[in-house]
């Protein structure tokens, strides 16, 4: 007697299939991101599956340049410096993990932010003119 079994083997879905978050675009260097053309969510760096409905009809675009800082921590690292960690909600409902640039400005949530580029860094500092405290736009 022969029985045959046919095993269904899952195999991981390569969900983020880019090392790098920055891209070129007409505007100038920009996060890269993915809009889902399903259901509409937005998400940091090139996906292959939307992370809400796990549709894969997805779209690359890129990403706004200008959020807020939703929390930060800073990083004293060896005897030469302060690395700044944040949170940034870009708009378009995304928050990601990013250097944070003072620029001279008084750090804390709320504040307005916008992307920076230095060489293939990017990080997130204060908006220009901006003093500090939330905005309520
Ligand atoms: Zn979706």
């Amino acid at each position: 007697m022969t029985t045959t079994t046919e095993a269904t083997v899952s195999r991981p879905i390569a969900d983020l299939d880019s090392d790098g978050l920055l891209g070129s675009f007409p505007g100038g260097p920009r996060l890269v991101g993915t809009k889902c053309d399903r259901c509409g969510r937005a998400m940091i760096g090139v996906r292959v599956v939307c992370s809400a409905c796990v549709s894969t009809e997805v779209s690359r675009v890129e990403l706004p340049t200008s959020g807020s800082l939703y929390t930060f921590t800073r990083l004293h690292v060896g005897g030469d410096g302060v690395r700044i960690l944040g949170y940034v909600d870009l708009e378009g409902d995304v928050r990601t993990l990013a250097d944070i640039r003072e620029n001279g400005k008084s750090l804390q949530p709320g504040l307005q932010v916008e992307l920076g580029v230095d060489g293939s860094n990017w990080f997130f500092a204060p908006v220009s003119g901006v003093n500090g405290g939330e905005s309520d736009d």
